[in-house]
């Protein structure tokens, strides 16, 4: 099974795909995660990588296909996670994966802001989780570590985000309406709720 996650910033895509993986056992590929690790870790991706993330721009489609390509190799059964983001990149994994659906977290663009710049990621076992669930405290609920807030998670790199989302991914939602495969989830509620949606979808 070969599965995409489609979303604006802040839709929750991670989450649920966190959920996705543990109950499916599918491979979870998040290109933001890669390339943050690639980052961390100073390759020549992360390089050239870091200033186009910083800036809340789009990973130019070459060094990002590449990525995918090589770590969807050797698996069966994947989730994609913020990838593709570009007709280019959708028409790239059509080369080299039979996608069985498209799952849509359809959002209020009004409530995208607040949940990103409000988002902290543990250091230690990388949750996620929102400035007001934390009543104050500043320590990861799960492990206790330190909370971070991503570097693109400030106020301006979100508008440039959001504004890159509705120009170069929001196609991507008729692109793959055509193809038979889109199935859209109100992701405008608890994580849980749209949980039980998603498990709906991929039961059938
Ligand atoms: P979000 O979906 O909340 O924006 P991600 O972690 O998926 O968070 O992406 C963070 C950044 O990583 C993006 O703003 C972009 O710069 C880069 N990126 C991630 N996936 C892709 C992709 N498929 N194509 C180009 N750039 C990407
Ligand atoms: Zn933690």
């Amino acid at each position: 099974m070969k599965i995409i996650l489609l979303g604006a910033p802040g839709a929750g895509k991670g989450t649920q795909a966190v959920k996705i993986a543990a109950k499916y056992g599918v491979a979870h590929i998040s290109t933001g995660d890669l390339l943050r690790k690639n980052i961390k870790d100073c390759t020549e991706l992360g390089k050239k990588a870091k200033e186009f993330m910083d800036g809340g721009r789009l990973v130019p489609d070459g060094l990002v296909v590449a990525l995918v390509k090589d770590a969807v190799s050797a698996v069966e059964n994947v989730l994609f996670d913020g990838f593709p983001r570009t007709i280019e990149q959708a028409r790239a994994v059509d080369g080299f994966a039979a996608v069985d659906k498209v799952i849509n977290l359809r959002i209020d663009e009004s409530l995208l802001m607040n949940r990103l710049t409000g988002r902290r990621v543990c250091n230690d076992c990388a949750a996620v989780t929102h400035v007001s669930l934390l009543n104050g405290a500043g320590k990861c609920q799960v492990c206790g570590g330190v909370l971070q807030q991503r570097a693109d998670d400030n106020e301006v790199t979100v508008k440039s985000r959001l504004d890159i989302y509705c120009k170069q991914t929001a196609p991507l939602i008729e692109y793959y309406e055509k193809q038979g495969k889109l199935i859209d989830i109100d992701a405008g509620r608890e994580s849980d709720e749209v949980f039980k949606d998603i498990e709906r979808v991929l039961d059938k």
